[in-house]
């Protein structure tokens, strides 16, 4: 899928849409969800064009890759959520339930997540 720019993570990043900014540096923009589905809810994207996990792996330069990684853990790191435990989640795709097609983490914590894979 091609990379579309006017997708809302993208207008977050270039700052047309207002966020909840927890952390940011020159890899990546973490920032809370607006629709939180656990008691901590953080989103964290890079800030590069990747519609998802694959194109990101598959193509994304070293220092991005591992940027991006240290965003993300930075960001728990922030939360206070390392102790106690957190989800990470990156949906990837119809089946998985990608809705922006932006690459990002969930950081989900707070409470017992119970299973994985929601009950149908
Ligand atoms: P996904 O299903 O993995 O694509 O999740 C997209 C997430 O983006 C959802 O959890 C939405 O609640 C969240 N989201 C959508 N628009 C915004 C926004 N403007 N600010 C923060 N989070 C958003």
């Amino acid at each position: 899928m091609a990379y579309d720019r006017n997708n809302i993570f993208a207008r977050i990043l270039r700052g047309e849409l207002p966020c909840t900014k927890v952390y940011e540096d020159d890899y990546c923009l973490a920032f809370h969800d607006i629709s939180p589905q656990a008691p901590v809810h953080v989103l964290v994207i890079p800030k590069a064009e990747y519609v998802d996990f694959y194109s990101f792996a598959s193509q994304a330069p070293a220092d991005m890759v591992a940027g991006y990684m240290a965003g993300i853990s930075k960001t728990a790191r922030i939360l206070g959520v390392e102790a106690d435990g957190f989800r990470l989640i990156a949906n990837n795709g119809r089946d998985a339930g990608q809705i922006v097609d932006h690459l990002h983490f969930h950081i989900c914590a707070g409470r017992d997540l119970g299973r994985m894979i929601a009950e149908e």
